[in-house]
């Protein structure tokens, strides 16, 4: 089978033919049919962070059809339509029994310590194939296995309530679905913050009411100007710049020292940033991660029963071979890009 694996970290991935894996008595194999490029495995590609191990398969958005099913599973059976759910968890420690499996103590992630999904075949743990609708088409289940659950996770933690005003920052491929999630949810006022226009575009279909560009205007104005001097109630910052964040931590207070609201950082900091003790009083920080076998399973129902679209959400399907391209055109930011899909059935 074709794997795109990571060898030597900075240097392109090699597409290689290598052996199916071989399932044990509680694992499956599933054929991938569609797999996203998440803006973690850019990352990978450039060195920033390593997985625990190489050479490695990456990848860790992926959806597909069981093709074989160890002895002992029952959850699936051969020819069902699945996503991967990428955490990879123990069932018995502390967080696991509380329903954290991705605080899981002895957790593996699939594309960082297994190999992942950019291959035409993966073998997991059974509890890791989450059954997906007829209806919902391969390239949505992928995505839903990161960009679309990781914005999901972020607003479950962001103690929105009906009626709220919500700043998202960066409406790239996780951006843009929380805002589709903030207003699924009931915000009031969803405002979408990014430097790229079309970015910004394809947010307000999405139901961002509000569109800033901070290349274009005074970003923290607008914000004031729009919540009354109030300040947002939910910011979730996704950009992973560390100005963004600066300004997600402005957003959040208001016009007195007391009034804050909610930041979520979803986007990964890799640069020191400020803030003042003040804006926080009576507000709440927190850092959103990966989601939960749950949570990925209810937005599988929510695409099943029809109730949210996600036509905007993919710019770009390449094939296999193309994977080193597609990394480039969304690190070099060139192009407009929402998510790339890798088609695995396109040669
Ligand atoms: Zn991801
Ligand atoms: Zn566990």
């Amino acid at each position: 089978m074709l794997a795109a694996r990571m060898k030597t970290p900075g240097k392109p991935f090699v597409v290689e033919d290598i052996d199916v894996p071989k399932i044990g008595p509680n694992e499956v194999l599933v054929e991938i049919k569609a797999a996203g490029i998440c803006g973690t495995d850019v990352h990978y590609r450039k060195g920033e962070f390593l997985p625990s191990r190489l050479p490695l398969t990456l990848g860790h958005e992926g959806a597909g059809v069981v093709k074989e099913v160890g002895e002992n599973v029952t959850n699936v059976k051969v020819g069902d339509r699945v996503v991967v759910h990428y955490v990879i968890s123990c069932g018995h420690c502390k967080y696991c029994m509380r329903g954290y499996d991705n605080r899981c103590l002895n957790r593996l992630s699939i594309g960082h310590d297994v190999d992942g999904v950019f291959a035409e075949y993966i073998k997991i743990p059974a509890a890791n194939a989450v059954k997906m609708g007829d209806n919902v088409p391969f390239e949505w289940g992928a995505i839903t296995a990161c960009a679309v659950s990781t914005a999901y996770h972020a607003v479950n933690v962001s103690r929105l309530e009906k009626g709220d005003t919500v700043a998202v920052f960066g409406v790239g491929g996780v951006g843009i679905h929380a805002v589709l999630w903030a207003k699924f949810f009931g915000a009031g006022k969803v405002i979408a913050i990014d430097l790229v226009d079309e970015k910004l575009e394809a947010a307000r279909e999405y139901g961002a009411d509000v569109l800033i560009n901070p290349g274009k205007e005074d970003a923290l104005k607008a914000i004031q100007r729009e919540t009354d001097n109030l300040g947002v109630d939910v910011a979730i910052e996704c950009s992973g710049s560390s100005k963004a964040m600066e300004l997600a931590i402005k957003a959040i207070k208001g016009k007195n020292m007391f009034s804050s609201g909610t930041l979520v950082s979803v986007g990964l900091q890799t640069k020191p940033f400020q803030c003042e003790y003040w804006g926080f009083r009576e507000g709440w920080l927190t850092v959103s991660g990966d989601h939960t076998r749950y949570e990925l399973y209810q937005i599988l129902k929510l695409l099943e029963n029809g109730k949210v679209n996600l036509s905007k959400s993919i710019t770009h399907k390449i094939s296999l071979h193309e994977i080193n391209e597609g990394i480039e055109l969304v690190e070099s930011g060139k192009e407009y890009v929402q998510r790339i899909v890798i088609d695995m059935t396109k040669h």
